[in-house]
């Protein structure tokens, strides 16, 4: 690999300006550094570093690159690139043969004043984002002990070169954003995992407690039967618990990727609804769907996106009055993510109140309690699922009368979004 540092001849005046405007350059360091520190939510972090980026070396874009703890590939999390409508991070970056890889087996900062003709350049992604790397400067994020990724400012402004202080200033910038990325990520976990643990107490102390009652002689036969059945339903509750939590830290931790396929979306719709027949049947629900004859094809994962569409439709069910009904709309609509999907439900709807609290981990909205089990989950999987998608979530609700959750999933084209680059 081809490393072209610069070097820099310069006058006493130059010698001057120069100290000045990188004094300036430090001092902004600084604040930004005190910035990065006070962030623990991931996705904000990333995009503060890379606006850091983007302004302490006065380029075009930037990109961080992260290692996957569970699988040891490298993939893009984040990146500024305005007129892209491809998302970055479907990318995985080949750890052999790419400038990103190199800089993070190598844990050393590479500056590429033509990146076009590197070897290295994975120009896939330029293709896919109509986006051209003229120059970048790389450099590795390393914590005490290990090498997490790389940050990339690509492309300095006005047709410039890069500066060794460009390298120094970026390295500066790598080492706190290592640390702040390391910070924000077990303190994800820590959250999650307090929470979660928090939540199993309760059907262990169930099933403890029934398995002592269980346990005395001058038990009715009766009685016996009920317990037993205590003691199974709350396993149930518990495996189902397991199931969610860990869709949930993947999730949470960034570690789901997307499988796409191409898939109609009227066939989906209608497996799901197949799927729940019965249960809605029990309760002499009618459900019918409307799908919009300009809806035909979705290039998204359809496994996950079943997950998200029998989340609403159990919900719609479980929270639905006795013969009331399921309306499942699908139609597209303008702006950034024509397809919009709805499930309405005549049920006992969701007070103001309590709307601002559904997406939140483990709510459940008291009065409901006694219709269903569940684990208060499967809403805050279902958004990250649409938000995964770049799409979105939210409800309308009216108390007594029922509530609507829509979910918006941008059209992407099949060719513009490969899932590996080599
Ligand atoms: P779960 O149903 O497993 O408790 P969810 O995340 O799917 O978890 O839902 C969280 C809570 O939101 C539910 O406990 C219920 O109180 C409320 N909820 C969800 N969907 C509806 C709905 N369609 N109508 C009324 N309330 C609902």
């Amino acid at each position: 690999m081809n490393i072209d540092y610069l070097t820099q001849s310069a006058n006493s005046e130059e010698t001057v300006r120069n100290y000045l405007e990188l004094m300036g350059r430090y001092e902004r360091l600084m604040e930004i550094s005190r910035q990065l520190n006070s962030t623990l939510e991931l996705k904000a972090l990333l995009q503060a570093i890379i606006e850091a980026a983007t302004e302490l070396t006065d380029t075009e874009v930037a990109s961080i690159l992260l290692i996957d703890p569970a699988s040891g590939e490298l993939r893009f999390e984040a990146g500024i690139n305005p007129s892209s409508k491809v998302s970055l991070e479907t990318f995985v970056v080949p750890m052999e043969g790419s400038i990103a890889g190199w800089i993070v087996r190598h844990g050393e900062p590479v500056l590429i004043e033509d990146v076009a003709n590197h070897p290295s350049h994975f120009s896939q992604i330029d293709s896919a984002t109509d986006f051209s790397t003229r120059n970048m400067l790389g450099v590795p994020l390393r914590t005490h002990d290990k090498t997490t990724g790389a940050l990339e400012a690509i492309n300095k402004r006005n047709d410039g070169a890069f500066s060794e202080d460009d390298v120094n200033t970026l390295t500066a910038l790598a080492a706190q954003a290592a640390v702040a990325i390391e910070n924000a990520r077990l303190f994800q976990q820590s959250d999650l995992i307090a929470e979660m643990v928090h939540e199993l107490r309760a059907p262990l102390n169930a099933i403890r407690a029934t398995a002592h009652l269980l346990s005395r002689p001058d038990l009715p036969e009766d009685r016996r039967a009920v317990l037993v059945e205590t003691i199974r339903s709350e396993t149930e509750r518990l495996n189902n618990m397991t199931t969610d939590f860990l869709d949930l830290a993947r999730l949470e931790s960034g570690r789901t990727r997307l499988t796409r396929e191409t898939f109609e979306v009227a066939k989906l719709v209608d497996e799901c609804v197949q799927v729940v027949q019965s249960q809605a049947n029990e309760r002499k629900l009618q459900i019918s769907t409307q799908i919009n004859e300009d809806v035909s094809l979705l290039y998204a994962d359809r496994g996950k996106l079943k997950q998200v569409l029998l989340n609403l439709l159990t919900n719609a069910i479980k929270y639905n009055r006795d013969e009331g009904r399921i309306d499942i709309y699908a139609e597209l609509v303008s702006g950034k993510s024509p397809m919009r999907i709805a499930v309405a439900d005549t049920g006992v709807g969701i007070s103001a109140e309590n709307q601002k609290r559904m997406f939140q981990r483990f709510y459940r909205v008291a009065d409901t309690e006694g219709y269903a089990q569940g684990t208060g989950l499967g809403l805050v999987i279902a958004k990250r699922i649409v938000e995964a998608h770049e799409g979105e979530m939210w409800l309308e609700s009216e108390l007594g009368a029922g509530t609507t959750f829509y979910f918006t999933i941008p059209i992407i084209e099949e060719e513009i979004a490969p899932p590996v680059v080599g």
